[in-house]
């Protein structure tokens, strides 16, 4: 059993599918590996959230003391919209977090009156349904790409060492007009769904970031899987945010709704190498 005071093997750090929004309601296996991954983690002092939902030109940081949940979908059951995800906002972490962005020379913005959209409540409600961790919105820049989002994750590694999670939300696959294909023709899953989430998982477990920041030219599928692109973006911030040396693991793996590849990733700290003096003594 380890000591209270040996660090968790983990690093602050995930990425986390959101599904549909009926993943808030169906939550299934995927759901239950994000429950069981977070309770491996340090217990949080406060988690940035990075949702693709909230999408602006420059980074912007909401400072909400009370966000409101966001019910940002259409047409879906009346349950859905009377979930509520009450967590508070901390203002003291939020400015932590648009320090560390303006140390690394991003105009940061602020938002006042900013909640959380579903890309921000629906995995939080999974991994802390008590909504008992203060939490930091932080939006997407879409159109400024994989290496835009590494160094808004580079930015954030430092909070991620003072127990301030990043969780990084997306769905690895995001094709919402083959969503609605899918829907139409039996919900058959198209096979580039699997094989570009197979990609990803090989040059993550690879450690090959030239490559995966170069996807759209680089992987098959990658372009069909991620037509605009912001739903993968978040990968990129928590890959910055992991750090170059942190090796990523998948904590659950899955198709839904035909389309959406619910992958999930958690960063394992590297090995440490062995202290030379803990050697046995050599056989004279
Ligand atoms: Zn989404």
């Amino acid at each position: 059993m380890p000591s209270i005071s040996s660090p968790s093997p983990l690093r602050n750090v995930l990425f986390v599918p959101h599904g549909s929004p009926l993943f808030a309601l169906n939550p299934g296996a995927a759901g239950a590996a994000m429950t069981q991954i977070t309770q491996q983690l340090t217990a949080p002092r406060a988690i940035v959230v990075v949702s693709p939902h909230w999408e602006t030109p420059e980074p912007t940081v909401g400072l909400a003391t009370q966000p409101e949940t966001i019910h940002d979908f259409y047409g879906f059951p009346a349950p859905l919209y009377a979930l509520r995800y009450p967590a508070t906002g901390s203002p003291q972490a939020a400015q932590e977090v648009v320090k560390a962005l303006q140390a690394h020379g991003f105009a940061v913005h602020t938002d006042a009156q900013r909640g959380l959209d579903h890309g921000a409540w629906i995995p939080l409600r999974q991994m802390f349904p008590d909504a008992d961790v203060p939490i930091v919105p932080l939006s997407v820049q879409s159109h400024a790409g994989p290496a835009h989002a590494y160094r808004v994750g580079q930015a954030l590694a430092g909070l991620a060492a003072q127990n301030i999670w990043v969780l990084a939300s997306g769905n690895v696959t995001h094709n919402l007009g083959d969503l609605r294909l899918a829907r139409m023709n039996g919900d058959r899953t198209p096979a580039y769904v699997q094989v570009f989430a197979d990609w990803l998982a090989e040059h993550l477990a690879q450690g090959d970031l030239a490559s995966l920041l170069n996807y759209r030219q680089l992987s098959p599928e990658g372009v069909r899987a991620q037509p605009s692109e912001e739903h993968l973006l978040p990968l990129f911030t928590a890959l910055g945010a992991a750090g170059p040396q942190a090796v990523p693991q998948a904590f659950y793996r899955g198709i839904s709704d035909s389309v959406i590849a619910m992958d999930g990733y958690v960063f394992l700290n590297p090995p440490v190498p062995n202290d030379p003096t803990d050697r046995p003594p050599r056989a004279p």
